[in-house]
Parts: C-alpha cells; structure tokens; sequence
C-alpha cells in the first residue's frame, strides 16, 4: 500500500526506483512483525504500512531454522499472540509455528503489505520533511529502491539469519565428512547410517538430538559446558482437560496463558531468590530420566545460575530417552582439533564423527545491520541510551520490538505494540509528526551501562557483542526490563509525558 511510485536516479549513484511512501515501515515479517502489523491495523485502520523482510518466505526464525525436530522452548499459549487463540500442543514444531502465523496473516489481510526479498540497508531520517528514507537490496534482482516513511517499526529480531555463529577449530581443513549449523540445514540431507557429532548442548542441541537419534547410526553431544533442561509434558494436561469440556479456545487460550505466565514468573523469581533451590530442583528432576550411572555432575550440571542462559526445553524428555536408549551419548571436554574423521577432545578421546553440527548459536546483528543517520549524522549506537527498549535516544520515530529471554518473547511484542500504539495516539491527539527520545537534564550526568548485566543473562550471542550495542541508563525509563513480571504493570501505564519524549 505505497504511493506514487515513479524510478528516479540519485546523483552519482546507479537507478534507484522510487517505491514510494507509508506512513509506517515495518521490517521484517518475524513473529514480531506480524503482531506489530495486527496492533497497528487494529488501532489505525487507515494508516498505510509495508513490511519489509530480507528473507524469501514469513515467520523470521522460524523460517530460517528448519532443522529436523525444530520446535519452540517457549509454551505457544503465551509464545502465541494475546490475540489469536493456539488450538495445538503446548510446545510446538517450527512448522506448526509457521501455520499459525499463516492464518494470522490470512484472517488480517496482511500478505498484500509483505515484501520478501527486500533487504534494508540504510535508513536516514531528515527532520526538516520528518520523515525516513529508507533503501533497499532487492537480494533476488539487485534492484535498488527506495521507500519514505514517517516511523520506522523496527522487527527484526536480534541475529544475522545469513551468517550463523560459526566458530573455527584446529584441523577442520582436514576432517573427510560434512560440517554444517542448523541454520543452514540442507533440506535433502539424509543421516542414516552416519555417526553425527552436535557441538553445544543450548536449546537446538536438545531439539535436534532426539530428531536424529532414530536415523543416524550414533549421536553425540559434544559440550564445552552443560547447560540447563526441563522436561514438562508436551501436551500441556491443563489444555487436555480443558478441550476435553469443549468451551471457547479464547477461554482454553486465556487460562494457559495465565498458568504459563505464573510458572515462567515462579522460575524467574526463584533464579534470583533461591537459584540453588532451582538448580537442585532442575537437577533432580533430570535424574530419573538418565540412564543408570550416567555422570550428571559432569555432563548435566552448570556452572552458571539458571536463567542465566535460556533453560532448554525437553518436552516428555526426549533427549534423556535417547541417552537412556543408547542412540546418544555425551562428551563433555573442549575440543583439540578435528581429525580426518572424528574429533579429539583435550582428554584425547577422539569422538568419530561423519557429520558435524555446529549447534554454536548466533552472530548478534544490532538492528538488521541497518546503517541510521539522523539528520546527515551516521548514529553511534553505542553513544545512545534505549528508551525502555522500545526506542533510542537522539532517534526520532523509530521503534524496535525486542522480546524476552526468559519468558516467551511475543509476550512483550503485544506489550510493546500496545504502548507504541498509545505513542502513536498521543502524537496525533498533540499534532506531533515526531517524537524524540532525549535525556533530561538531571540524567544528562547517568552512569551508563552494558546492554545486558552478565550477573542476569550472559547468553554468549550477547558477551561476544556487547561492546558494538547501544547502552542502558540506571533508572528508569532509560532501562530495558527482562521481566515480564515487571513490565506488565510498568509498560501499560508508562507516562509518555514525563519529559523524556520530546514531540515537534
Ligand atoms: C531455534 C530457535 C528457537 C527459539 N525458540 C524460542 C521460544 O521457544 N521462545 C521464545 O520466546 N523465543 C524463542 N526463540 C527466539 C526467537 O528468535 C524469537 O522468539 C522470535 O522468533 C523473534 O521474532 P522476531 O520477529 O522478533 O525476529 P526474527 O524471527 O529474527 O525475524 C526477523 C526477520 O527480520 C528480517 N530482517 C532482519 N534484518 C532485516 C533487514 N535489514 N532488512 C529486511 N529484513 C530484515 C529477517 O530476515 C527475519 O525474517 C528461538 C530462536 C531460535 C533460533
């Protein structure tokens, strides 16, 4: 839904096609995207936006991860929108994700607004015609285009989908089989008969492991360091007995929601104020699903405070099934260097291997790898301050949607959508066309802070990246709350006139 698209050439620069003009930009067509297009079709029917994402097809992660066994960690009543009622299991497959999402878009009329294959690239906001300029890579033609827009509705998520994590080792070079991250799963790769090695044990290694175990002739872990698991029921029994009464999905959708937010909020508060109860009681209830003998201490226990890292998810404890059925096993040691066909670890055990997946996780991309100027300046995120993490200081109309860690991340996308729209609505009730987030002069001195404390989520996607995100103040709104516990009350009654929110 643009206006006025005509082709025009940029001085100095090749053809650059005028895709015209939105009042609003969303990019990426993720979970976050589609619920921020819901929210703001819901409360301004008439304003026009576009979604822009880089990728071929909708769901953002759940598009681009379509390893074998791919599913959420995250219950779908509260991973699922406010909005839309989850009728399947309470831990999903990526793929039932995706179909949810599809019925999203259909029953809302969202694909017309979609434009795959649109990679942003830059986005310069000139304050004299308020608005952005907003290019773009068409990765499928090369064409270049150009969109103006007045608010910028970042959704991009928070890793590079193009670039997984790849970390090198001594000797890759010469190892005979296949390495390959789940990321960039091949779709016709066949596993049986094949001795598989996963490097990492966070949530993919979890889901993948139990996936494969049947096919592959052996799998094995191979952990630097273990991580957290907790094995609930795949089907939630609460949701059983409810649809077994056969009253509304709303209702069925509204209670686990409520059940699912009381849970993730008990494990929250326990990781702060008894971690030690929390990791015994992780611990423990692992044990009885492990094999007889097998060394939970070594393999199974972290050294780190749960929640410190995202708790994987085992749901009927599939992984510990394969384990207990020899189709699995763990190694955990840091790796020396790839042999012709395995691994030797520092023991000097050599793990054989004829596939290795590197389950290693994420290159973190601040903002799509969007270049921003404001007014012909480049911005330097790490000189700006979030604004709730919702906005940045000094950026005028743009906002991003970031979710979660702990609790299910499209929990605060609703949130979030709901205090831009209430931006939004104050805006136009004061006749602004810009906001600004802008530190009053009392926080002009704030001692300004790393985007994550360590102490409270230390995931390594965020240590190796740190130093290149913009920065949280010390109070708030200049801070970016990881509890949904919180911010529930917080973000609905944010004031949006308290001094920190300049409007012209
Ligand atoms: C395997 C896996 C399982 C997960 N499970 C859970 C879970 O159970 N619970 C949970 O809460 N979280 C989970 N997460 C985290 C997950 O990323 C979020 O839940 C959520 O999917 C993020 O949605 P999003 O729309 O914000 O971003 P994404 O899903 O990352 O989508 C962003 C989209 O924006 C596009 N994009 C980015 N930059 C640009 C650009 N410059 N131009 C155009 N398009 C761009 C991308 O192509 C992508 O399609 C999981 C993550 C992974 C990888």
């Amino acid at each position: 839904m643009t206006t006025a698209p005509t082709t025009a050439t940029a001085p100095g620069t090749e053809e650059i096609e005028d895709a015209g003009r939105v009042d609003v930009l969303i990019v990426g067509a993720g979970v976050s995207g589609i619920g921020a297009a819901y929210h703001l079709m819901d409360e301004f029917p008439d304003r026009t936006f576009v979604i822009l994402d880089a990728q071929d097809n909708r769901g953002g992660t759940w598009w681009t991860h379509r390893y074998p066994g791919v599913r959420s960690d995250s219950d779908l009543f509260t991973y699922g929108y406010r909005f839309k009622p989850w009728r399947g299991p309470a831990i999903a497959a990526g793929g039932e994700i995706l179909a949810y999402l599809d019925e999203v878009i259909d029953e809302y009329g969202l694909d017309e607004h979609i434009r795959y294959r649109h990679r942003v690239t830059a986005a310069t906001w000139s304050t004299a015609d308020r608005q952005w300029t907003v290019d773009v890579v068409r990765d499928d033609t090369g064409q270049r285009l150009r969109y103006t827009t007045s608010f910028l509705w970042m959704c991009q998520g928070y890793y590079n989908h193009a670039k997984p994590y790849r970390p090198r080792w001594e000797g890759m070079n010469r190892f005979q089989g296949v390495i390959l991250h789940p990321q960039q799963w091949p779709e016709d790769l066949d596993l049986t008969g094949k001795r598989v090695v996963v490097i990492g044990s966070g949530a993919t290694a979890a889901t993948l492991i139990p996936a494969i175990a049947g096919k592959a002739e052996h799998v094995t872990m191979l952990q630097r360091s273990p991580s957290y698991y907790f094995a609930p029921p795949g089907n939630d029994p609460l949701a059983v007995e409810l649809r077994a009464l056969d009253i509304p999905e709303e209702w069925t959708h509204e209670i686990l929601r409520r059940k699912f937010v009381a849970q993730m909020d008990l494990l929250a508060r326990m990781s702060t104020e008894s971690p030690g109860d929390l990791h015994a009681f992780l611990i423990e209830s692992m044990r009885p699903l492990l094999p007889a003998g097998f060394d939970i201490d070594k393999h199974f226990t972290p050294r780190y405070r749960p929640w410190q890292q995202r708790i994987a998810i085992v749901p009927d404890g599939d992984l510990f099934a394969a384990l207990r059925e020899g189709k699995a096993s763990v190694v955990t040691d840091t790796i020396e260097t790839f042999t012709e066909h395995g691994i030797r670890v520092s023991s000097g055990e050599e793990v054989p291997a004829d596939v290795v997946v590197s389950a290693t996780g994420f290159n973190l991309s601040l903002f799509g790898d969007v270049a921003f100027a404001v007014d012909g300046e480049p911005v330097d995120f790490t000189e700006r301050v979030t604004w709730r993490g919702i906005m940045i200081s000094g950026v005028p109309n743009m906002a991003y949607v970031f979710g979660y860690f702990r609790h299910s991340w499209t929990l605060r996308v609703d949130l979030v959508c709901d205090l831009l729209v209430r931006l939004m609505t104050n805006m136009r009730d004061k006749g602004a066309t810009m906001v600004t987030p802008v530190l009053r002069q009392e926080e002009s001195d704030m001692p300004l802070l790393s985007f994550a404390d360590p102490e409270n989520f230390n995931a390594g996607y965020v240590m190796r990246t740190q130093h290149l995100l913009y920065k949280r103040g010390d109070r708030e709104p200049w801070t970016h709350l990881l509890e949904h516990e919180q911010e529930r009350d917080i973000l609905p009654k944010a004031d949006l006139d308290d001094g920190t929110l300049a409007y012209r």
